[in-house]
């Protein structure tokens, strides 16, 4: 039996040992709890895991219409099912105020175990879909900002972090460092092994690169073999700090195994920094990133170049090298 937790509550000790009766012949609950009033229900509603509660209406103290309200006005009371028992001869009029305030449904006393015991059933398969339903759109949500092949969060994720982040920099005055990771001459490796030794170096070079991440940074695969990091309160050489650590693990690492044959690979980084001149929002610090990582590609991989405003004049003037740190 699944592990779930009834509350019955009821100021008659009959009607309590019906209710128990009736559920524990239909095996529905691992565990009872019982109160006699509305306040001692509320005491034991709080204290414990409840997942299911049959009560009365009419109690000394605070009665059910108020203990009902109080639990689904709670956090953890709102999608708990509430059946209400009820002696009463206003039967329309007190149906329709408890579902009003939220009990799942209805039952006059003296009321027939079995008919009990369905109605529980009912709101206990109701409670597993939506719990079911919960999971699925959780997964849904994850799978929806992962990439496929690495794991690692996708190219939309990372453009809605850094643009929250740019929003945030601006409000609150601090910096934001954009790395954009380029794999070296990745191209000879698919067409040297293969496509799928490829995709092995795309996965290992992304499992390297998260290993070395550190609080406040987040990785994410741009597309093809290119990766992205966004760095919250980094400056210059913050930002500097953390491409040389990636470059420099991607370096020192060994990805052969039994089916991959011993490669050397390298990366390139491109870094922006923003607040700078010129760049008012996560597409500009993408591009400057950019602009950054195609010099570092120019001026030889295996290296990391920051991004200054007289790169973009300078791209076709081969021979000029800006904001190059030989590190
Ligand atoms: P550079 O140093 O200038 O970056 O050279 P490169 O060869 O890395 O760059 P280029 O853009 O010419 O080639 C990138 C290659 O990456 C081409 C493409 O087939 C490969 N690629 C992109 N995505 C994947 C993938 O998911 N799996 C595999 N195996 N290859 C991919
Ligand atoms: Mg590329
Ligand atoms: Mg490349």
């Amino acid at each position: 039996m699944k592990a779930r937790t009834l509350l019955v509550v009821d100021d008659s000790p009959t009607i309590r040992a019906l209710v128990k009766d009736a559920v524990t012949a239909g095996g529905l609950f691992s565990n009872i709890l019982e109160a006699d009033d509305g306040i001692e229900a509320l005491k034991i509603f709080f204290k414990n895991k409840i997942d299911f509660v049959v009560t009365d209406v009419m109690m000394p103290k605070v009665d059910g219409y108020k203990f009902i309200a109080a639990i689904k006005e709670s956090a953890g009371g709102k999608d708990i099912p509430v059946i209400i028992l009820s002696g009463s001869r206003k039967e329309v009029i007190d149906k329709i105020k408890g579902l009003n305030i939220g009990a799942s449904d209805y039952l006059i006393k003296p009321f027939d175990s079995s008919e009990l015991v369905a109605r529980i059933n009912v709101f206990l398969k109701i409670q597993e879909l939506q719990n079911e339903l919960k999971e699925k759109n959780m997964l849904l949500e994850k799978l929806s900002v992962t990439d496929e092949l690495t794991g690692l969060y996708n190219r939309r994720y990372f453009y809605d972090y850094i643009s929250m982040h740019v929003a945030l920099a601006k409000r609150h005055d601090y910096h934001i460092g954009c790395l954009l990771i380029d794999i070296d001459r990745f191209k000879s490796i698919n067409d040297t092994y293969g496509h799928d030794v490829g995709d092995k170096v795309l996965k290992g070079i992304a499992e390297i690169m998260a290993k070395k991440m550190r609080e406040g940074e987040v990785l994410a695969r741009f597309g093809g073999e290119e990766f992205i990091i966004c760095l919250c309160r980094a400056d210059n050489d913050g930002a500097i700090r953390a491409a040389e650590r990636m470059r420099m693990a991607v370096e020192d690492a060994n990805l052969s195994d039994d089916n991959t044959p011993p490669l050397k690979i390298t990366i390139s980084v491109g870094i922006a920094i923003y607040p700078q001149q010129g760049l008012e929002n996560s597409d500009d610090i993408i591009k400057a990133a950019d602009e950054a990582l195609y010099h570092a590609k120019r001026t030889g991989r295996n290296k990391v170049m920051v991004y200054s405003e007289s790169m973009v004049s300078s791209k076709d003037q081969k021979e000029v090298l800006y904001g190059e740190k030989n590190l």
